[in-house]
């Protein structure tokens, strides 16, 4: 049998019951890899499915639970997570949220909820497992975070301006780690069809307009977003870390 990418490695996936995480799960788990697909506890349903779906391909998932926003739920989540798989070699920090307010009514609590899932939720993961990672002298960290955290979009300061901080995050990380073997880079989507996207079009003539925002004049799906982040993984980005990667069909191009 001709080896896969995945095989012998293990890929932890934060927020992995739907959208783009499950996407990520099911496609890691085609490479061969051994998923640990992790969301919060209300998603146990739509998680397990996804744990059926790579189970039936004869692929290998496990499945932990927590809140990435929760230092002691993450340091929980991960030591089962490393416990299940043996070890990691693969982070892949996917949660996320996403609320829509124009500044004059953004409420603190909610300003907080966006940086503690998305920016706060990011580094405790990544925290959680870098000693693992320079043990084995290797890792591969991909952050999921958003082109709006290169260009912004009016109603989501909160948002936009966690996913900036995860980008400038990942540079900074990526120095840090660079010279243990481990790489840090994080993929931004544009609008994707998924729960979290539909935010941005919630009408026909939302959606015509996000459409024809793209270059390309249509919609992302999670299936779009997935090759970036298996890339990065992989040993074909062996020599590329603190990237932040567009996908999103040439709305921004820098
Ligand atoms: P989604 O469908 O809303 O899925 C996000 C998942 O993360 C949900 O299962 C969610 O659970 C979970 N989650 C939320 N808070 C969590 C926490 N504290 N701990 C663990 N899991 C938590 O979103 P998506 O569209 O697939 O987005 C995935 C990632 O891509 C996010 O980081 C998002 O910001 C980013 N992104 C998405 C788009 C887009 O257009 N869809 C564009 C750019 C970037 P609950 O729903 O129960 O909270």
């Amino acid at each position: 049998m001709i080896p896969r990418r995945g095989d012998g490695q293990a890929v932890l996936i934060t927020g992995a019951s739907r959208g783009i995480g499950r996407a990520i799960a099911l496609r890691f788990a085609a490479e061969g890899y051994r998923v640990v697909a992790m969301d919060i506890p209300r998603q146990e349903a739509d998680l397990k499915q996804v744990q059926e779906l790579i189970r039936q391909e004869n692929g290998t998932c496990d499945l932990v639970f927590g809140d990435v926003s929760n230092p002691e739920s993450v340091r929980t989540f991960v030591a089962e997570a490393r416990t299940l798989a043996g070890h990691i070699d693969v982070l892949v920090n996917n949660a996320g949220v996403l609320s829509l307010a124009r500044v004059d009514d953004i409420a603190p609590e909610e300003w907080d909820r966006m940086y503690d899932v998305n920016t706060k939720g990011t580094f405790l993961v990544c925290q959680a497992l870098l000693a693992q990672f320079r043990e084995a002298g290797k890792g591969r960290i991909v952050n999921i975070a958003s082109i709006g955290g290169k260009r912004g979009a009016p109603l989501q300061a909160h948002y936009c301006s966690s996913k900036a901080a995860v980008i400038g995050f990942t540079h900074i990380l990526a120095q840090e780690v660079a010279r243990d073997g481990i790489t840090v880079n994080a993929v931004c989507p544009g609008i994707i069809d998924t729960e979290m996207g539909r935010n941005n079009y919630r009408d026909e003539a939302a959606l015509q307009a996000v459409k024809d925002k793209t270059a390309m004049g249509r919609l992302g799906y999670p299936d779009d977003v997935v090759g970036a982040v298996a890339f990065f993984a992989s040993d074909d980005a062996s020599f590329i870390t603190g990237q932040a990667l567009n996908v999103c069909g040439g709305i921004i191009f820098h």
